[in-house]
């Protein structure tokens, strides 16, 4: 059983691993990751999120579509940025707003082995950035003001020990 990994666990500091094989488990963990993301109301999740360290993320962003991305590369990002409000299922109950380019391009590999590339903007380009960053240990927190950072970390703990 798989089970969500929150703030303050090491797991999520670390860097994922590249996918060697696109197999009937990883086919089986990218079901899994879909019905805990629904289960929590998430648009994205990432495989570190569940403890399992390899480069792969699962996203399902209204009007903009359900993605398996493997392997992603972000290859480019518009000088453009746009500011959204965020949340991450690993750090539930905190939401900030993080300055990210507008748009990127993506190489990703999907679940039937084929390599494609998307050209994404709005909340995707937004979702796939944050996924991203969690394959290399980076959390939307590291992307806020140092300052800011630390009363949403106290903000955090606070509820947690209510
Ligand atoms: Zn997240």
């Amino acid at each position: 059983m798989l089970k969500l990994q929150t703030y303050d666990n090491k797991v999520l500091e670390n860097k994922s691993e590249e996918v060697k094989n696109i197999d009937k488990d990883l086919e089986n963990l990218v079901n899994e990751m879909f019905k805990i993301m629904y289960e929590n109301n998430g648009i994205g999740l990432a495989a570190v999120q569940v403890g399992v360290l390899k480069r792969l993320f699962v996203m399902d962003v209204p009007k903009q579509g359900r993605y398996v991305m493997i392997n992603p590369v972000i290859k480019d990002f518009s000088k453009d940025k746009s500011i959204y409000e965020e949340g991450c299922l690993s750090v539930p109950g905190i939401l900030a707003e993080v300055e990210r380019p507008a748009e990127v391009t993506v190489e990703y590999t999907d679940l039937k082995g084929k390599r494609k590339t998307l050209k994404a903007s709005g909340v995707l380009a937004t979702c796939i950035q944050h996924e991203n960053d969690h394959l290399d240990g980076v959390l939307f927190i590291d992307r806020i003001d140092p300052v800011e950072k630390l009363t949403k970390m106290r903000e955090y703990r606070s509820m947690l020990q209510v």
